[in-house]
Parts: C-alpha cells; structure tokens; sequence
C-alpha cells in the first residue's frame, strides 16, 4: 500500500493507523476527511532534522498554511519547532485564535489590502514578504503610522521553469508573484525598500512552483539569489542575512509518481548554495523553506459512501460518492490523479475500472478517472488517499453541499477537529 499507516483487518476493511474506515464513516458520516498526527508530525520532523543538520541550527520550515488551514493544524506545527506562512488576515486569524505565535508568522499575497497590512502589522506578525513596490509603499507608510520598524522579505522571481504544472509554477519571469530579477526590475525594488525607514530588509523570498520532484529547479534558484545577492552587495553594501527559498517538494499521490527522498533534497540544495556562497564570498544566510503539501497531504485520507455503480455501455463505469469537487477540487482544476480504494472489500481483486464521480451537477466533478477498485455496491466505503493537503483548504458549497467534518488520529483514538457544517451554516449570513 502507498503508505506505512494503512492496512486491512480481519473483515477484508481498510484500516488507517489502526482504526477500521467504516467505523470512521460509521461513527462520524460522510464525506470525510481523516488526518493522521504522528504522519503529520513525522513529516514536520523530517524538516526540521533535516534543515538544521543541513543548513545549521538557525534554518527552520515554515508549514505553508494554505495548503490546510484550521486551528487543529498550528499546535501540532509550533510543537515540532515549524514556523508558518499565510497568505491572507483569514489564515492569520486562524493561526492566531489556535494560539500560534504572531512572531512566527510570514505574511505572504500578491495583494495586501491596506486593512490586511494594518492587521499584520497590528498583531506583529513576525516577517512580512513584500509581492511587490505598491505594497512596500503602503507598508512604509502604515508600519510607521503604527510606530514600528516591520522585518521584511522581499520577493523575487528567478525565472525558473520547474517543468511542472502550468497553473502551479510561480517562477517563471511571466508571473503576477514578487519581482523579476531577469528584466532588472528587482534592483530598483530593492533598492527603494532599503530607503525605507519603517521597514527593515533581512532578505530574499523566491517560490518556484510545486509538486516539484527534481533537484536542478531549486540548485538553480539558490544560486541565482545567492548570486544575484552578492551583485547587490558589491553595488549596495547591503548583506543579506536571511533566504527563504519557498516550498514545492513533490508528494507520492500514485504507486507511479515517485518517492522524494527530503533530507537528501535538502542536503544536495545546502551543499549548493554553500558552494555558490563561498565562491562569491557570502556568508551563508539564514534558510527557510516553505512546506505545504509535503507535511499535510500523506496524513489526509478522504472517506465517501458510494451511492453505486452506473454503467454507460461501450463507454465507461462510474461509481458516484457523496462528496466530490466540493471537497476536493483539484481534479476539476489539474487533473490531479489519486489512489483510490474501495475500503469496504479491500481483499477483493481491485479489477473494476471506473470514473469517480461526485454530486454536483457539473459532468466536471471527477475525483479520478479509469482507475481501478473492487466492484463497489451501493453504500461502500471509497477511500481516496493523500487529500491532507489543498482539499479541505479549497472546499467549497457549491451545490449548497455542506464542508465535510475532520477528524484528526491522535493517540489512537480519532478525534472531531472540524465540525460538519449544517445546512444553517450554509445560510447562516444570508439576510
Ligand atoms: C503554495 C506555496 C507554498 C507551498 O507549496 P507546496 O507545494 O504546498 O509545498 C510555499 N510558499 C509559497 C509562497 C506558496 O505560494
């Protein structure tokens, strides 16, 4: 099986660390999200070993909130020693209200209303990543109408190619994220941040894309920065001392996608910018990197009952579940492939080639197509694997279908950590 957590019991059913799925939909409905901790935490701490071996005591991960965003997750993260990154003053609330420290905190969006600024400011978030020159400006302005001096990133682009997918490659020069370095337009964004009185510069951000298996796209980023660094350095005097190089390690969601080895990743990306550093006479900065789907999503299991099978003859199969694009988009929006299992009939040879189907009324709605489960019958549990990460952050109602509940394995026993919307949730701001 694609992970170490899941396994089968004596009634043929899936069991996920240890407890039997249709006792989890049993006990708890469906759809359902299902986070396993320890595999949440193992994945914290192989960042956070592995940065400090590599990078030094200093260097630390920032768990990128977007990709699963809810209070449950930040007391998990502080206790292994993780920062976070957000990108919106919902997440800051969010991580605020689980208690997660402020000063931990970077703030990233292409966009930073005033009010969004003035509320990062305000709850002293630790480290702003200024997108852009009309954010810096405001932010000189507000962080002194506030009396401070806020520490910024500033972030560019490298014009990087990850060879990934287009709607998730932020790199390129051709982006609406931070500032080219290669049309020069960086350095009079650098420079006028280094003018600024209420801010102070610690250095650079850049994020190349994600789902991000080979190494070459991030040696290359960290040498053009450390080098684009030193440029800035001979011509400024101005030395940086942090680097956040972003997030975008690749996760296993198919027995044919490969299995990324990190500490290695990590190793080789350190052992590269120390050389490009002690060829251009640097001192190595502080690192961060900014983990997302590789902490969340292999702790995330997704649990529907399928409503049966529906055969269209010379065509296909399809085997509809209660949830869907509303629950997890990234088919319809990628074509994102998963695992899926019937978790029901797990010692059933796994020969019925299907579409997945969900509830909406879209023929878009697909959670996987032409895969392959034991024949399901009307009220099995369909498991599909490795949804911890961009599914409940990107629920939606559509179809007025409220958001699944989460529960969260700790300790073995699962517990409720988001509660089910209610159909009163749904109207519940309508006048
Ligand atoms: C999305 C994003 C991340 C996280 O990417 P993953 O692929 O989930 O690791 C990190 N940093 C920034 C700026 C991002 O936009």
């Amino acid at each position: 099986m694609l992970y170490s957590n899941l396994n089968i019991n004596e009634k043929g059913h899936l069991t996920i660390g240890g407890l039997d799925a249709e006792d989890l939909a049993a006990e708890f409905g469906t759809p359902l999200y299902f986070m396993d901790e320890e595999m949440l935490r193992v994945n914290c701490r192989t960042y956070v070993d592995a940065m400090h071996r590599y990078f030094g005591p200093e260097a630390a991960p920032l768990y990128a909130s977007k990709a699963l965003c809810f209070k449950g997750v930040y007391p998990v993260i502080e206790s292994e020693g993780m920062y976070a990154d957000v990108v919106s003053p919902g997440e800051i609330y969010t991580a605020l209200a689980a208690g997660f420290p402020a000063e931990k905190l970077f703030f990233h969006g292409t966009n930073k209303t005033d009010e969004d600024i003035r509320y990062g400011v305000s709850s002293g978030v630790g480290c702003f990543v200024v997108d852009n020159a009309n954010e810096l400006r405001s932010l000189e302005r507000i962080a002194g109408e506030l009396g401070t001096k806020q520490k910024i990133l500033l972030r560019l682009t490298v014009g990087l190619d990850p060879h990934t997918l287009e709607a998730i490659n932020t790199g390129r020069v051709d982006s609406q994220f931070g500032v080219p370095i290669d049309t020069g337009q960086a350095d009079g964004f650098v420079r006028e941040a280094l003018a600024c009185e209420n801010v102070e510069v610690a250095g650079f951000h850049s994020h190349v894309g994600s789902q991000i298996f080979e190494s070459d796209s991030f040696n290359r980023q960290v040498e053009i920065l450390a080098e684009y660094a030193a440029k800035l350095r001979d011509e400024t005097g101005f030395v940086i001392r942090e680097l956040n190089i972003g997030g975008g390690l690749g996760v296993r969601y198919t027995e044919q996608d490969p299995l990324l080895d990190i500490p290695e990743r990590i190793a080789e990306i350190a052992a590269h910018l120390k050389t490009t550093c002690e060829r251009l006479g640097l001192d190595i900065p502080r690192v961060f990197m900014e983990p997302g789907r590789s902490i969340v999503a292999n702790a995330g299991v997704t649990l529907y009952t399928t409503g049966g099978t529906k055969e269209v003859r010379g065509y296909r199969n399809y085997v509809t579940v209660d949830g869907g694009m509303t629950d997890n988009p990234r088919y319809a929006l990628y074509k994102s492939e998963y695992t899926v299992l019937n978790a029901s009939r797990m010692n059933d040879a796994a020969d019925y080639e299907c579409t997945i189907a969900g509830r909406c009324c879209e023929s878009g709605d697909r959670i996987a197509e032409y895969v392959r489960i034991a024949e399901p019958e009307r009220g099995d549990i369909i498991a599909v694997l490795t949804t911890g990460a961009y599914n409940y952050s990107m629920a939606s109602n559509y179809n007025r279908v409220p958001r699944p509940a989460m529960v969260m394995l700790s300790g073995g026993k699962a517990r409720l950590v988001v509660r089910r919307e209610s159909f009163e949730d749904i109207i519940k701001n309508e006048i």
